[in-house]
């Protein structure tokens, strides 16, 4: 009876183990997560309508339109990874190098980024990294953490993160550090903790399978990564610190994952031309 006892208990350990797990795409990780899609995403959506509210819609039809082919190929190309998804992707009448995903499938890119991603490959790389934020559910992750650490509810987590845009200067910009925006992190003000770093090299190895897939050169993905090492060159030394993840780094990490990417584009290639 004992024996039997043990063993109900490590099922029901594992049961319960495995109902807070879930499976990330193409890494194949496995992450603690208690929340739900649609929950997360209800509030997702409220944030970025807050964001769309505060910060002036690019009108420009070219690169509007660039955005809107880019995401609807890459969003098809992960419906399996989150099949709730609504997609939407917003073009923002800012200057800043920098982009953004929110959970439920909106992506916010800022008019400056087009200065490091001019292409349509270019920008796909961008986009891809931001929709794999999503389907790997990185605000989730993060959510389920703050919840089981501190009994922090995900209403007062997410009410948190929507604090989020802050002005800089004479810019609306988005909290680096908030909950719920998994950004691209370009710039000075990209003060990232371990655990985002970790997210944004998980975001950069997804994304550059998911461009590939969709009939975007992986290739694009380098550049623009290269263009961003340039960029932070540039700045001012006191802009950085110890923490700030390296575009170096992840530049290296992008060229290791280019051969595997380019087999996956070689094959969408025959359908996308
Ligand atoms: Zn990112």
């Amino acid at each position: 009876m004992k024996n039997l006892s043990t063993v109900s208990a490590v099922l029901l350990l594992v049961a319960l183990l495995s109902s807070a797990c879930t499976t990330v795409p193409v890494t194949g990780r496995k992450q603690f997560n208690t929340q739900s899609d649609v929950k997360v995403a209800e509030m997702s959506i409220a944030a970025f309508e807050q964001m769309k509210s505060q910060i002036p819609i690019s009108q420009d039809v070219y690169y509007n339109e660039m955005l809107r082919n880019v995401g609807e190929r890459i969003s098809q190309q992960v419906f399996a990874d989150m099949p709730l998804a609504e997609w939407e992707f917003v073009v923002f009448d800012q200057q800043e190098v920098n982009a953004f995903a929110m959970p439920g499938g909106k992506i916010g890119v800022f008019l400056g980024l087009f200065q490091v991603a001019q292409t349509e490959d270019e920008l796909a790389s961008v986009v891809a990294h931001e929709i794999a934020h999503v389907t790997a559910r990185h605000t989730h992750e993060r959510l389920s953490q703050m919840h089981a650490a501190s009994g922090v509810g995900t209403i007062l987590g997410i009410g948190a993160a929507i604090a989020g845009p802050a002005v800089i200067g004479n810019s609306v910009s988005v909290n680096a550090g908030s909950t719920i925006m998994g950004l691209y992190n370009i710039g000075a003000q990209g003060q990232l903790n371990t655990w985002d770093q970790a997210k944004e090299a998980e975001a950069d190895r997804i994304g550059i399978m998911y461009m590939a897939r969709a009939g975007y050169d992986p290739n694009a993905a380098i550049r623009v990564m290269e263009r961003m090492v340039e960029m932070e060159m540039s700045l001012p030394q006191n802009n950085y610190n110890s923490t700030h993840p390296s575009s170096v780094e992840r530049l290296n990490a992008l060229h290791g994952y280019l051969d595997e990417a380019m087999v996956e584009y070689e094959k969408a290639k025959e359908f996308y031309f």
